[in-house]
């Protein structure tokens, strides 16, 4: 019982430490307690909200609904690392947005003025496979060991059966002849050629499409309500056809596998092991500064086991 009250009374006076003496810390803060001040936070949020069109995190409104691994979404930060084979890290970047694909050029960047270096080859997940990181990479002349989405679906077996038949996945490209074969077998040619992008920077989309699709008796299936079934294919593609083909071989895909020694035990062992589960700060900027101690953190970890072994 003495303890109890020793701890409660310790509370209280480090309550009022941090709330006042009349103050609780379960009551509106000082600043909401206006009517006006606070009609004015509660617009502010809805507004935040008609905006980006999702719900918003009131108490960390720079944190982003996000979908995370175990299929739960809540608000949170998507993180990246660059690393080394030895496990150092030498990029980070933190961010609100759902995609991976924004991060590869901006965290290999930073990585490159971390060592003063360039490697041969990046190695990243296919949440990287926008167009933008595949040709940014090459243009840096790094190989990038990147496997599209595509290639993960069809290594998971993920485009067979019924289901996926008229999947994109399943119309092969005939670079040769530049014609798609659909998954019954007709070709459908190049019928118009569009450039996108800006001034200095175009790049051609081809369209393809095959007449035999108005008497295909599988139209409702593969075409939709369209009357044929279009596909289109951005010039930029060949860098990923490249990876590919470099990937469908053993050699290749061994030294991708080897991405998943390198990156995924240090998220596991900061997120299970050192208990970094969630942030304690709020706001992208605070948030980005913990989780970059958290790498700086785990650098020195590393150090020292190469010194005087594990901690
Ligand atoms: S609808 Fe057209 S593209 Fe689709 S399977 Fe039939 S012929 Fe091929």
């Amino acid at each position: 019982m003495i303890k109890i009250y020793v701890e409660s009374l310790s509370e209280d006076e480090e309550e009022d430490a941090r709330y006042g003496k009349e103050e609780r810390g379960d009551l509106i803060p000082k600043e909401l307690r206006k009517k006006k001040v606070l009609q004015e936070r509660i617009k502010q949020i809805i507004n935040e909200m008609r905006d980006e069109g999702e719900k918003v995190n009131i108490t960390d409104t720079d944190a982003k609904f996000i979908k995370e691994r175990n299929g739960v979404i809540r608000p949170n930060y998507n993180s990246h690392i660059a690393v080394t084979e030895e496990q150092f890290i030498v990029g980070t970047e933190l961010t609100n947005n759902a995609s991976d694909a924004i991060s590869a050029l901006s965290l290999i960047k930073e990585m490159e003025e971390n060592t003063e270096s360039k490697p041969d080859m990046i190695v990243g997940d296919s949440g990287y496979d926008s167009l933008e990181n595949y040709e940014g990479i090459k243009g840096k002349g790094i190989y990038p060991l990147i496997p599209d989405r595509k290639l993960v679906m069809e290594r998971e077996n993920k485009l067979e059966g019924e289901r996926y038949r008229f999947h994109r996945g399943n119309f092969r490209f005939d670079r040769e002849k530049n014609e798609y074969i659909c998954p019954i077998g007709e070709k459908l040619i190049c019928y118009k050629i569009k450039e996108i992008g800006k001034k200095d920077k175009k790049y051609r989309i081809y369209h393809y499409r095959t007449k035999v699709c108005k008497r295909c008796k599988y139209k409702w299936r593969c075409c939709g309500k369209g009357a044929y079934r279009y596909i289109k294919r951005d010039e930029r593609e060949d860098i990923i056809e490249e990876v590919r083909e470099f990937l469908s071989k053993e050699e290749g895909w061994e030294e991708y596998k080897k991405r998943m020694c390198a990156t995924e035990p240090i998220f596991g062992i900061l997120k299970r092991f050192l208990g970094h589960n969630y942030f304690l700060l709020r706001g992208l900027k605070k948030v980005e500064g913990e989780f970059n101690l958290m790498c700086l953190a785990w650098n020195i970890r590393k150090l020292h086991k190469l010194k005087v072994g594990w901690v």
